[in-house]
């Protein structure tokens, strides 16, 4: 006998795929019948997809024309709270459920036998003739360190035919083996002891371990500055879900993190756990994928799109700095990981800890009106204090043109290597010079296919978009005039800051750490450990390095332009400043060394430079609140950005248009729309970029209104329209 979650043979089912269809289709359910959820293939024109049983059919057409479902996959099924989960984010989102269900099958051949018969290693020897390809095929597996492939994932990293890896398994220097297509991941033990917490630490994780047994959902803020024991703490909660039996997922905003805190599980539990992340190997995908279904992944540390894999039993979901503005994707299905967390959490009783030093305004202002438990870790572990802050005026220094760095930064840096400590100047721009103008036509150099600037990268000897990516050689003459050797540099990106270090501490050694320098995760990984080492004396970095690295040596940051982000209309700015600043000042003085921030700036007496110097967090917050809630902007009020796009301008202005005098549904919930106007970035890539925003009273039914505002319209053409719920500027 089955419930009314099973379907047998013959009876239609509608599934889900992920082609871009926006309703289901009906199957019928195949021998053996099928469950609500199962994955399954169906044929869909001449193809096989993969889709989801998500209830019955629809049977509004001749039942002997249906298809059948071709197969029932060997995975477990989609799970209610899944379903239900991808629902509420469509409908948050204004995403087609489509989209949404590719989010949640991002590990290919998903439960596919074939691709899982045969994996490949490294084995042990060197080939008999040492070809390209074959030295190809090795460096791959080197790189992976030990992973799996199978053939065909193989040879496409090495860019190879099957043929020549099948070639040296025959000589040994590649070993084929089974899959252990369903290896689990190892146990972590929750009982191996812990470090001593501090009271104020026990507090905190008492409070966690007592949340997680009540078995329900909830969220809490865990704010504490950088270094006060955060992640021991959260460890803590893990530890307790661990001993429930329930699954935990750790969220990091950057990869580059993880290394540590890899090392810090493993110290803590004994084994690694399951790490997902855009780069693992597709065989390493599948495995998290099926592992975290059947339960058999105790511990998650990865990236936001962790939160779609199918686990079996989430209780404890931690979003660590969790004000991070990478947790919001700003490409395809725009969400933001952290507010996902909680809605995920809230699908399977399970709790959320949102972890900061500078939590985001909107968890602030959740946590104040009690909807999150708010838990505080006041001072620093040990003996380690906070780090001084303090003002260098510009208008006060002798600068001669050309160069950042104020004698008063050059004398503190000075005196840090004196003593052996090491310091840290930070610039928030990557590239040489921001701007690169001509001398003789007073034109700058502009990306042919956006609205931006192109910036020159000496590095790598090229200008670059930021918008779009697009390189070229740096150009002898004016793209504009023609004029040669007029080209000049103006502005400090880390490059040239680099450069003015290495003039002003000729025998210092100088690390400069930017996203743009290091080809993989890994190498940066690298140089990052010989920091934390000793092994530099100034280090040089952009926001890469202001998120939770320890150096223990470093007793000193230097901001070289803490006006940079307080510049521009955008309302989130000043939280953005503050929580920089806060942040990378946090990297001074982690160990026994007091450290001090020094920052640069031309207006010493803007609030919020003063809140920043003067540490009164609250005082910042219950500013920015107040001017929030006056504007009705969110956390306070709701708002939307409608990105219209297209080849044609004037095209797109027309649909915008269209959509301003067409503003009933938006009206009708008290609604205003702003806009039509050229987007923040007015072209990208060729395509014109208008915008709209819409701004809704906090209960309004926002998504609602907007789709039945933008239901009527035809997309003509190349025009593309694009919904962000929780726009990130405004
Ligand atoms: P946060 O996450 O708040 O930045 P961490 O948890 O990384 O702080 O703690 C900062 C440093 O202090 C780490 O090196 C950590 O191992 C150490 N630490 C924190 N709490 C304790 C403790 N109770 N006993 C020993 N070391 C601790
Ligand atoms: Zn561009």
């Amino acid at each position: 006998m089955h419930g009314p979650d099973f379907f047998e043979q013959g009876n239609l089912v509608g599934v889900l795929t992920a082609q871009p269809l926006d309703r289901m289709l009906d199957y019928k359910a195949p021998e053996g019948g099928c469950f609500r959820g199962a994955f399954v293939e169906v044929p869909l024109g001449p193809r096989k997809v993969l889709g989801v049983v998500w209830g019955p059919g629809q049977g509004d057409y001749d039942y002997s024309k249906v298809r059948g479902v071709i197969r029932v996959l060997d995975v477990a099924p989609m799970r209610d709270e899944m379903r239900m989960f991808l629902r509420r984010a469509a409908d948050y989102t204004l995403t087609p459920m489509s989209a949404m269900l590719r989010l949640a099958t991002r590990a290919p051949g998903l439960g596919d036998p074939q691709s899982m018969r045969k994996i490949y290693r490294l084995g042990t020897g060197e080939p008999e003739r040492k070809t390209d390809a074959r030295t190809r095929v090795l460096s791959v597996l080197r790189d992976y360190g030990g992973l799996a492939f199978t053939l065909k994932e193989l040879a496409e990293a090495a860019d190879v035919t099957s043929s020549v890896v099948k070639g040296l398994v025959k000589q040994g220097v590649v070993r084929e083996e089974d899959s252990p297509r369903d290896l689990p991941f190892p146990k972590l033990d929750p009982e191996l002891p812990s470090k001593v917490l501090t009271e104020d630490q026990e507090r905190a994780a008492t409070t966690m371990r007592a949340a997680l047994q009540s078995g329900k959902y909830g969220t809490a803020l865990l704010k504490g500055v950088t270094g006060s024991g955060k992640t021991e703490v959260y460890l803590e909660a893990v530890a307790e879900a661990l001993r429930l039996g329930r699954q935990a997922l750790v969220l990091l905003p950057e990869i580059a993190l993880t290394a540590e805190f890899l090392n810090r599980v493993e110290v803590r539990f004994g084994a690694r756990p399951a790490e997902w992340h855009s780069g693992a190997t597709m065989t390493e995908r599948r495995r998290i994928w099926r592992m975290v279904g059947q339960g058999e992944a105790p511990l998650v540390v990865g990236a936001r799109s962790a939160l779609f894999l199918p686990f079996r039993d989430l209780g404890l979901i931690i979003v660590d700095e969790e004000h991070d503005t990478s947790y919001k994707q700003e490409d395809g299905v725009l969400y933001n990981a952290r507010d996902m967390a909680v809605l995920r959490a809230a699908m399977c009783s399970a709790r959320v800890i949102l972890a900061s030093a500078t939590p985001s305004l909107e968890s602030w202002a959740n946590a104040d009106a009690g909807k999150y438990d708010r838990i505080e870790l006041k001072s620093r572990f040990g003996v380690s204090v906070l780090p001084e802050m303090k003002a260098i005026d510009m208008r006060a220094e002798q600068m001669p043109s050309g160069t950042w760095i104020s004698p008063s930064l050059r004398r503190a840096v000075e005196e840090r290597r004196a003593k052996g400590e090491q310091s840290l100047l930070f610039i928030n721009r990557r590239g040489y010079a921001p701007i690169t103008l001509c001398r003789a036509c007073g034109q700058q150099i502009a990306c042919d296919h956006c609205d931006a600037r192109m910036v020159e990268h000496r590095f790598l000897k090229r200008l670059m978009c930021h918008q779009c990516g697009e390189t070229k050689p740096m150009p002898e003459e004016c793209p504009s005039c023609g004029v040669e050797g007029k080209l000049a540099a103006v502005g400090p990106g880390i490059e040239r800051l680099a450069e003015e270090a290495e003039a002003a501490f000729p025998d210092a050694t100088i690390v400069t750490l930017s996203s743009d320098m290091f080809g993989s995760a890994r190498a940066l990984k690298a140089k990052i450990e010989e920091i934390a080492e000793g092994d530099a004396d100034i280090v040089i970095g952009t926001q890469l390095v202001a998120k939770g690295h320890n150096f223990p040596n470093l007793t000193l940051v230097g901001v070289i332009d803490a006006d940079l982000g307080l510049q521009g209309s955008d309302l989130r700015a000043a939280e953005r400043t503050f929580q920089l600043m806060r942040q990378v000042a946090g990297r001074a003085g982690r160990a026994e060394k007091p450290g001090q921030a020094l920052l640069q700036t031309f207006q010493p007496e803007h609030p919020v430079i003063r809140a920043i110097l003067s540490g009164d967090e609250d005082g910042f917050w219950e500013a920015e609140a107040r001017e929030r809630r006056g504007a009705g902007v969110p956390p306070y009020g709701r708002m939307a950005g409608i990105i219209l796009s297209g080849p044609d301008v004037a095209a797109v202005f027309d649909l915008g248009n269209v959509l301003a005098r067409n503003d009933g549904p938006l009206r009708a919930i008290g609604a205003q729309v702003y806009g039509p106007a050229p987007a923040p970035i007015a072209r990208v890539r060729g395509r014109h970029r208008v915008r709209m925003l819409i701004k809704a009273e906090k209960g309004a039914p926002l998504q609602e209104a907007i789709s039945r505002w933008i239901a009527p319209l035809r997309l003509k053409g190349d025009l593309r329209l694009s919904v962000d719920i929780d726009p990130q500027s405004f």
